[in-house]
């Protein structure tokens, strides 16, 4: 193993080479610009090293036209011989910029040893690593069993319709296809990451009725309704949230309980217009809920606790009416401690580092759900260079030694899953 590890040392300038390529690409979603630059740079180099290269235009997602087309590629070498097939996972699309940068977050700077810009870290300096790992093993390893797969995919920031949702429906990135999946999401080089809380966003709107703002008695006020909605939250939801706590290694600690963050809050008039309001009482409010729930809670109930306080309200406040809109849901996957893909990387990281990896589930969602309950696969991990804390954040970068040390976690877990453990 000592000559994957050096050869994968060996690739460090070509790493960071194509780690600075890739930031170059300014794919930024929304709206999902420059996938095709960004694909085709993989799918040509890939393709030189002897992989079948096939594009997918994931066509009537959300977002996808013509000028803003939703790309992925999915590269395959096929082994010597029949096994299984690993395949390595991640999103090219990265958030908008923001305010705040010290460099050109489209330039790839180094400094101190490290990339700097966005997507740097979530994910394409996690993506080049995995590519340069597999790189290696194939010149090392060419008589391999199985099939090694790598693909590059869209709109993750944006829920993954126009990626590996798609991919699984087509039963690209599904069971039985593919055997066991990595996806090099920012989670630290010595985390092992099972898999992500659940999502709810919901819309809550409460009515009234318009009225002279000078005699606010005549009609009814929206905003006070929505008032003792967030009040009943105060009193009664958040309290309860804080009490639940899940038994998934979830990090930061605070999000091992049930969360639940209020994204906005609109009533009224609204604020596009220079001079001065009219005295009017708001007729509508409406507020963005976004909770995050736990693998031991059922979404059934996440959203009869809301339900339930709004049904309060309604039974005992005069003239309360709402209206409550799903808009978005992700049920929690986290894959078996035991799963093969998480025993290879937890020996991988201990060869590497001389420590076992903590196992963790992350906040936030991301792919791997869609690869769980679409493409019917629970044997799927992320792991991958980079600080979680970093993504989305001005400045963002990726250390180079950090890659390094993650590109041989993952040569030494995919030799493991093809060839079987030493
Ligand atoms: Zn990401």
């Amino acid at each position: 193993m000592t000559t994957l590890l050096e050869r994968i040392e060996s690739k460090r300038d070509d790493m960071v080479d194509l780690t600075q390529a890739l930031v170059r690409i300014p794919s930024v979603n929304p709206p999902g610009d420059a996938y095709t630059p960004c694909v085709e740079l993989i799918g040509n180099r890939l393709k030189r090293r002897g992989f079948d290269v096939m594009y997918y235009r994931a066509e009537g997602t959300p977002g996808d036209t013509d000028e803003y087309p939703r790309m992925n590629v999915v590269a395959r070498i096929e082994g010597r011989r029949p096994g299984p097939c690993v395949h390595f996972n991640g999103h090219i699309d990265v958030v908008e910029v923001g305010a705040g940068w010290s460099t050109d977050p489209f330039a790839g700077v180094i400094r101190d040893n490290r990339i700097y810009g966005r997507g740097a870290c979530d994910m394409k300096g996690g993506l080049a690593a995995s590519i340069v790992a597999m790189e290696a093993l194939l010149e090392l390893h060419p008589n391999f069993p199985g099939a090694i797969e790598i693909s590059a995919t869209a709109d993750e920031e944006t829920g993954g319709y126009g990626g590996v949702a798609w991919l699984a429906e087509a039963g690209i990135m599904a069971s039985p296809r593919i055997d066991h999946v990595i996806i090099p999401e920012p989670l630290n080089k010595d985390r092992v990451c099972l898999g992500h809380r659940g999502v709810w966003w919901a819309e809550i709107e409460t009515f009234g009725r318009i009225a002279h703002g000078s005699m606010p008695f005549l009609g009814d006020s929206a905003i006070r309704h929505m008032f003792a909605v967030l009040d009943a939250f105060e009193q009664r939801l958040y309290p309860a949230l804080g009490t639940k706590r899940t038994n998934m290694p979830v990090v930061p600690d605070g999000a091992r309980s049930s969360t639940m963050n209020i994204n906005s809050v609109h009533g009224g008039q609204g604020e596009h217009f220079s001079g001065l309001p009219a005295a009017a009482v708001a007729d509508s409010c409406r507020t963005v809920i976004d909770r995050r729930f736990l693998i031991e809670e059922d979404i059934t109930d996440v959203k009869a606790e809301v339900r339930d306080i709004l049904e309060h309200l309604r039974s005992h406040r005069d003239h309360f009416r709402y209206e409550l809109r799903d808009l978005f849901e992700v049920i929690p996957t986290m894959t078996e401690r035991e799963a093969p893909v998480v025993t290879a990387v937890s020996r991988a990281v201990q060869k590497v580092l001389g420590k076992p990896p903590q196992l963790v589930v992350s906040p936030g969602t991301y792919d791997q759900k869609h690869i769980d309950r679409i493409g019917r696969l629970n044997n799927c991990i992320a792991y991958g260079p980079g600080i979680l804390d970093l993504a989305h954040q001005p400045d963002e970068y990726i250390d180079i030694d950090d890659m390094v040390i993650s590109a041989r976690v993952m040569a030494l877990a995919a030799y493991e899953l093809l060839f079987g453990a030493a």
